[in-house]
Parts: structure tokens; sequence; C-alpha cells
């Protein structure tokens, strides 16, 4: 109520300091208000105490005129209640006390003057303006804190949420500062780096190539230098013990003292920021996922991914190395080329999932019979390569050719299906056999070749003579087409006898080339190049032809009729018009179809048995019947044979080749005979050479043979001889005594 009394302003505009004027004489307010109502203030007056209170509850003041003695209470206690509240206010007291207690009672509550009444003008307005001028410095200080406070923090939200680490180092390469990103990234807090030299951080490896750089004498200047380093991660911290990031490093040499930087190692100091301390400022980024990015491309690009071996790229790269390396200490080392044997087999009937299985399986073994400095590379396919480097002997490397066949021959277990396979290898050596990396492979190879085509499962070192080998073979093909068209092919036959009655009751068409330099070929020489050469599907078209040709011949010849078994390949089997050719064929030449077998091998039957099943059955329905040709070698299992629309089973030569002693015991025959009998087929066993081999089988219960021990192959003529000499001789002679050579 007594605000703006007895005149006055108003309104004083806000910025006008507040004053406060406590009196309980009207007289002495007055005139005070009238000394100070000139001077740009905001003035208010109380009379009493509790009025004084009011109005200081009722806004913000910021100086206080106040009279110690008022009727209903002490000035003190007017300043009581304003630190009691903590109001922000100066107080000058203002008192006619002439008590010295009043007085320090006044300051000791925090006043800023004391005046005695009665003041002098010009004392009370200094008075008045110092404690103004004091508070508005002190307001701007505050703000200026502020301002900065706000400031710093924001550098540091900054700083702290940078995507690197941020830090910097004393000449000592001790951390003077570093950012939060380090314990995100590495899982050091900020405490546990502090002053600590940054080799705690360092992978080891990488240690010199820090001191290089922070060396701070390389750093001039304001160069900025980068470097990439691998840093540590701290265990206790989550960090996985031991692991390590990989950072590319910004670092710039500064002078931290000029920065004004706290440096805690005691080098701050007035020298220190007179000259400037020296020290480091970097930036730490991580580039790990970058770096394992790139390793991974780099790595997939140099190795096979499905064996994760060195790819033929790293090889060559390897065996360059290994060669030059050869060349200056002048030693040998050997190059080898690891073929696996009927590996397009497994991979035909058992899939490409299995096929790789495989793959992996014989990559590990491989492997393992290497010593540390050896490169063992997948060349592709089935195929790999092997660099021997310092070679001490030849005997070396025949070695560990020998431990790879060794290691390849047990067994492989591919989900539960047992697969046996084997290798062919060639063997180069250095100098040699080639001092050139390509030469080097190449005669490798043409040493596998030679392998190969001498019956697999082998090695063999490289010599010239091969070469002449490896031309022979493209020789033959070209021959083999030539053949064809000229009419070298011929149909050979050998007879199967029933040792029960001694009559020929059936004959396998064979084929034979009369190769205008070589004389005649059988068909293991130059079938299997077909097989490889497209020259399959001509070949066994011609085939037909001539075996029904040939068969009205034998007809003719009189006698019983005996049947004609054909082998069929499976290339032939697998093409959509097999079946109409071969009837085609038969009803041309009017061939009954009972009088024809075809043999297949057990393979045909797993690698597309829907398919197979359905030709077979066809030719069945016709009249033909089926035999499985080469019984107990392939990877039939008695799970399909039912399936199969079967009439006759061949024992493989193999088996009846392991009878020497009647009286023995030879189980696998066993088991075949017994299988045959079970499902109510056919037997013939083949390659019977001895007496012995055909007594045990006859006691055993097969029958029908077919072998030298009775008949080589023979041409057309002379089979029709012997089909003539039969029906003469018959009954009187057994067919072994008219035994007739091709
Ligand atoms: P295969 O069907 O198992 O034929 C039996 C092979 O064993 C024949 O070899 C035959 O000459 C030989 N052999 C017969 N008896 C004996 C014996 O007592 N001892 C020994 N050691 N060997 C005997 P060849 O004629 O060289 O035929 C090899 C393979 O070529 C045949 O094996 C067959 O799979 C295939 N083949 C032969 N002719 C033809 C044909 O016209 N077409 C087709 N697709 N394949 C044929
Ligand atoms: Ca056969
Ligand atoms: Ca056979």
């Amino acid at each position: 109520m007594n605000e703006n009394i007895p005149a006055g302003p108003a309104v004083a505009p806000d910025f006008f300091p507040r004053l406060l004027l406590v009196d309980d004489e009207p007289r002495l307010l007055s005139s005070l208000y009238e000394l100070l109502r000139d001077r740009s203030y905001h003035l208010v007056t109380a009379t009493c105490g509790s009025e004084a209170l009011a109005q200081l509850n009722r806004m913000q003041f910021d100086l206080v005129l106040l009279d110690l003695r008022l009727p209903d209470m002490s000035g003190h206690e007017i300043m009581d209640y304003i630190n009691a509240r903590g109001i922000e206010c100066d107080v000058i007291v203002m008192s006619g006390d002439v008590g010295i207690e009043a007085a320090i009672g006044a300051l000791k509550r925090g006043a800023y003057d004391y005046l005695r009444k009665p003041y002098s003008r010009e004392e009370l307005l200094k008075t008045v303006e110092n404690a103004l001028q004091k508070r508005r410095l002190a307001v701007d200080n505050q703000c200026i804190a502020q301002r900065l406070e706000n400031s710093e923090k924001m550098y540091r939200t900054l700083v702290d949420s940078s995507p690197d680490i941020i830090y910097t180092l004393n000449h000592e390469g001790h951390f003077t500062f570093i950012n939060d990103r380090a314990y995100q990234l590495l899982g050091y807090s900020r405490e546990e780096l502090i002053g600590k030299h940054y080799s705690i951080v360092v992978h080891d490896e990488d240690l010199e190539r820090a001191k290089y750089v922070f060396s701070e004498r390389r750093l001039d200047d304001r160069a900025a230098r980068s470097v990439e380093l691998r840093l540590k991660c701290n265990g206790n911290n989550g960090g996985s013990n031991g692991a390590e990031r990989t950072f590319s490093n910004t670092l710039m040499a500064i002078s931290l003292g000029a920065l004004g930087m706290h440096v805690k190692d005691g080098s701050e100091g007035p020298d220190a920021r007179k000259h400037g301390v020296p020290g480091i400022y970097g930036v730490a980024r991580d580039i790990t996922d970058r770096k394992r990015a790139e390793e991974q491309i780099s790595y997939q690009a140099y190795h096979d991914i499905l064996t994760d071996l060195p790819n033929r790229m790293l090889f060559k790269d390897r065996l360059g190395l290994a060669v030059i390396q050869a060349k200056r200490k002048q030693t040998e080392l050997a190059v080898m080329f690891v073929d696996l044997d009927r590996f397009k087999l497994v991979n035909d009937t058992l899939g490409h999932v299995k096929g790789d299985e495989l793959l992996q399986q014989a990559a590990l073994r491989l492997k393992d019979c290497l010593r540390k400095g050896d490169t063992l590379a997948r060349q592709g396919g089935d195929e790999f390569t092997i660099v021997l480097p310092e070679l001490r002997d030849r005997a070396d490397a025949q070695g560990v050719a020998e431990k790879f066949l060794e290691c390849l021959q047990r067994p492989f277990d591919l989900d539960g299906h047992i697969v046996h396979i084997s290798a062919s290898i060639g063997i180069a050596v250095y100098p040699n056999d080639g001092e050139s990396i390509d030469e080097l492979l190449r005669h490798a190879d043409i040493a596998m070749y030679q392998v190969k085509a001498l019956g697999k499962n082998g090695h063999s070192f490289y010599h010239d003579s091969m070469l002449d080998v490896s031309h022979q073979k493209i020789a033959l093909e070209q021959a083999l087409r030539r053949a064809l068209e000229n009419g070298e092919l011929e149909m050979y036959y050998q007879p199967q006898i029933d040792v029960a009655t001694g009559r020929i009751v059936g004959a396998e068409g064979l084929m034979r080339w009369n190769h205008p330099q070589r004389g005649l070929l059988s068909a293991g020489e130059f079938l299997p190049f077909a097989e490889e050469n497209g020259l399959m599907l001509p070949i066994s078209d011609w085939m037909l032809g001539a075996l029904c040709r040939d068969l009205l011949l034998w007809n003719q010849a009189g006698g019983e009729t005996i049947r004609l078994s054909l082998n069929l390949s499976p290339q032939y089997l697998d093409r959509g018009d097999f079946f109409e050719k071969m009837r085609g064929a038969l009803t041309r030449y009017g061939i009954a179809p009972a009088q024809i077998e075809v043999e297949i091998t057990e393979n045909i039957c797993i690698r597309n048995p829907q398919y197979a099943i359905e030709q077979l059955n066809k030719l069945c329905q016709l009249g033909v019947s089926v035999a499985i040709d080469d019984f107990g070698t392939g990877y039939s299992s008695l799970a399909y044979l039912h399936r199969f629309p079967i009439h006759t089973i061949k024992i493989d030569q193999s088996f009846v080749k392991e009878i020497h002693d009647e009286n023995g015991h030879y189980p696998v025959i066993l088991a075949i005979i017994s299988i045959a009998r079970g499902l109510g087929l056919h037997l013939v066993a083949e390659g019977v050479e001895t007496e012995v081999q055909a007594r045990y089988l006859q006691a055993n219960g097969c029958t029908t043979m077919q072998g030298f021990l009775y008949f080589r192959p023979m041409s057309l003529t002379s089979f029709i001889h012997v089909l003539h000499a039969q029906d003469q001789a018959w009954p009187q002679a057994p067919v072994s005594m008219i035994a007739v050579q091709a």
C-alpha cells in the first residue's frame, strides 16, 4: 500500500533496480524516498516489519534499506527471515543505534553496509550506488559462468558422442584427455586411461609403428598424419578379453598449454603456458568392420569356398614364390596333381550335396598328410594341386603321394552312404620337369592322366615319353570318329555256357576296333574315351544295327535260338529316344525281343532311378530282359533291386578271380548267389578262367558261365562256326573240349 508513496512514477521500467525502503518514522521514510526518487529506481516503502515481509514475499528486490528498530519486529529479525528464505537481495542497514552490537549483528547477517542515522545525503547515495553496482557485477558474472558452463557442456557432449575416439597425449605419450567413446569401443573408462601411457591399449605387434608416429619429433607442427593401429579391448568391462579392433588414427601435434588444457601431470605451469607443452591430439576411427570385410573379400578371392583351401590363383602365387626360392637356393620342388577316381560317379549317383561332402572330407585327409610349408589347393572339380617346396629328393614326394593314396583308401561316410574312392596322382619336379609354373602344372597333369590311363589309383612322376601318350590320346579321339565312318568297328561275341548241360545258351556282344595301325583293340581300350567325348551315342546307334544284322545270321545258322546280351551305355539309356530306337531296330530286322537281354550297370539304377525304371519297364513289356552287369562293384543297394524289372545278375569278374580253392569259402560270391536265389533271378558268372573257379561256382549253384576257360570273345564268323560245331558235336562232346580262341 505504500508503494510509490508519497509520489513517484506510477510504474518504473522493469530493468530499474528495485529498492525496498523500510522505516517506521514517516518523516524519515518520506525524506529517504525524496532523496532517491529521481534516480531511475523502482521504489517501494514499508513502515513496519510485517509490511516489509509482505513486500519481500510479493516481489524480488535488489536492495533493502532497513531501519533496525521497528515497532513490530527488529531489523535483525527481518534479515534472519531474508536469509532463512534464501531471498536474493542486498541489505543496507540504517540505524540511530549507536551500539556496536547492532552493527555487528547486521553485518553478521550479511548486510552490505551499515549507515548510522543521521547519514549524509552523499553517503547514502554512494552506498546505495555501490551496493547496486556490486550486485550488477555479481549478476553479470553469474551469467558468464552459466554461459561458460553451457558451452562446456555442449562441447563435452559433442566430443563424447563423437563416433570416433578423441584423445590427447602429453609429450611423454600419456593420456591427458579421452572421450567417452573409448569406453564404448574398448571398454576402458576415462579414469583407467588418463595419465597412462598409450601403449597399454596398443596391440603388441603394432607398438613399433605406434612409437614411430607418436614420437612427437616426427609430427611437425600442423601436419596431420594417419596410422592404422589395432587397439586392445579391456576384457574386464564386458569387451571380450584379448579381442582387438582396428582404428585409423589421425594425429596432430598440438601445444597443450597454449590450448589451456589441464595437464594433470604437473607439466602445466606458467612456463608451459608461455612455451606451449608439446602433445598430440588424435582421432581414432573404428574401421574394424571395414577391415574385416576387406579381409573376407580378399580371403574369398584366394580360397575355395567349399573346402576352404587356397584356390587356383593363390596356388599359382605360392608356386611362383616356391620356384623363386628353389632357384635361389638351388633346391628341387615338387608339384602334384591329384585327381579323385570315380568322383563323377558319386556325384552322378548320390547327388551334388554328397559329392561336395566327399570333396570336403577328401580335402581334410589330404591336408593331414602335409607339412607346414606345403600348399594344398583345390584346382576345381575333383582336382587338387600340391606344392612341396624344398624337396630333399624325389623319394619325399613319392612318400607324400603314397600317404595320399593310403589315406583315401579308408571308406568315406557320406551321411550313412559308405563310399570308396581312390586317386590318380601325377608329380612334376622342378627344375628337371619344368622351370615355369605352367610347365610344371601341365607336366604333373600329364603324369596324372598317365596314371588314369593305366588303371587309376596310383602315382607317377612325369617323364618326357608321356608327352607322346597325351598326344596319342588326342589322336585316338580323332581316329575313333573316323573309325565309325570307315566301318572299322566290329562286334565280337563271347558265348555263355550252361555247365549243367554243356550247351551255349547265350552270347554277349563286345565291341572291337580294327585299328588300321594298332590292330585289334578291345572295348576297354577305346570305349572309355568314347564316353568322355560324346562319341558313345553314335557308336551305340551303330552297335544296335550291327547286333541285329549279326543276330539274323546266327539264326540262319540253325540250331536252337540263343540269347544275345548287349551292353547298354548309361548315356544311351538316358536319351529320351532310346526305347523307340531299340523297338524300331527289332521290328525292322524282325527279331523277337525275347531273344535280347540288355546289360546295365548298377549305377544306372541310382542315377535317375525313376526314369531308369520307366525305360526298363517299357523294355520288359516289349519282351526284352534285363541283366545287371558287374554286380557287386557299384553303389546299388538291395532296396533298389526289387524295384527294377531285372531277370539276370552277372557276378563281376573281380569276385570270380578271388576263387583259388575249390573247397574255400568266398562269402561275397555266396551272398550274391543267395540274393539271386531269393529274388528268383537268373545268374551268370563272368571272367571264369580256371576249372577251380568253374567247379566252385557250379557247386554253389551258379551254372551259367562266361570266360576264357570256355571261349574268348570272337568274330561273328568264328561264333557261327562254334554254333555249328555245337550242333554237330552235341551231345557227344562237352563244350569245354571245343574251346575256340578268337
Ligand atoms: P563287360 O561288360 O564287363 O565285359 C566283359 C569284359 O571282360 C570284356 O572286355 C571281355 O573281353 C572281358 N572278359 C571276358 N572273359 C574274360 C576272362 O575270362 N578273363 C578276363 N580277364 N576278361 C574277360 P572288353 O571287351 O574289353 O569290354 C570291356 C567293357 O566295355 C565291357 O565290360 C563293357 O562294359 C564295355 N563294352 C564292351 N562292348 C560294348 C558295347 O558294344 N557297347 C557298350 N556300351 N559297352 C561295351
Ligand atoms: Ca557286359
Ligand atoms: Ca561285366
